[in-house]
């Protein structure tokens, strides 16, 4: 099937409405992102930074460039000036950059906190310990480029379907918990960034906000 036929195919089979649909086209080549563009896409995942960088040079100006994988420190500069959302904000020395580089180019950069919810060891995030230490840390109000706008979290890569659904539902508990704590102005617990292209209909079900899908629009990768 063509990306705009597996688009239709997808929007179809959605159970939540609202959830943002972005498209992950790390590995991809300019063309078939700009496919996916002209059947109404706007918002892209990149996992990587240079590769981010340099799609975003040659596509549409009105795409928001999602930044979903692991990021260094020392890379956030390249990605600050424009990116619309980092989700896998995971520890407090990378929100302190980001706001750095925020501060810099006068931009109030939106970020997801990664949460680790899978069972695989290899996965990043934070655990709850480390998640309301930089949530309830006394630096955190007075960053004035950064704003916390939700958790993110990858469920365990299994084909038991209850074992992802506890770990998305334990992430939405776990947002919905920490919204009621006094949290500072720069942070609103709203959004929750689950599900991919093997499990996001659970984890619509379980009340996420958007996903990330890659390979149910482009096809398999050939690699990482
Ligand atoms: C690659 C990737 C995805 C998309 O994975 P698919 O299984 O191809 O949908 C989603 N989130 C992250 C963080 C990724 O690295």
């Amino acid at each position: 099937m063509s990306i705009r036929e597996n688009l239709s195919q997808l929007k179809k089979s959605f159970t939540a409405d609202e959830c943002l649909l972005i498209a992950v086209s790390k590995t991809k080549p300019i063309p078939a992102i700009l496919e996916a563009y002209e059947s109404g896409v706007r918002d892209f995942g990149e996992n990587k930074v240079q590769e981010l960088a340099e799609k975003a040079l040659q596509l549409p100006k009105d795409i928001r460039w999602h930044m979903i994988g692991h990021l260094q420190r020392n890379k956030v500069k390249y990605i600050a000036p424009f990116v619309h959302l980092i989700h896998g904000v995971d520890s407090m020395k990378l929100l302190i950059q980001i706001n750095k580089e925020g501060q810099k180019t006068n931009r109030v950069i939106s970020c997801l906190l990664q949460v680790h919810i899978a069972r695989e060891e290899t996965k990043f995030g934070l655990d709850d310990k480390e998640l309301r230490e930089i949530l309830l840390s006394p630096e955190l109000p007075q960053m004035k480029n950064v704003k916390i706008e939700g958790l993110m979290g990858m469920a365990t890569l299994t084909a038991n379907e209850q074992t992802i659904r506890s770990e998305f539902s334990g992430l939405r508990k776990l947002r919905d918990e920490l919204n009621h704590e006094d949290l500072p102005e720069n942070v609103s617990l709203n959004e929750l960034s689950m599900g991919m292209s093997g499990d996001y209909l659970i984890a619509q079900q379980e009340g996420s906000t958007m996903v990330r899908i890659g390979s149910a629009i482009f096809g398999e990768r050939n690699y990482h």
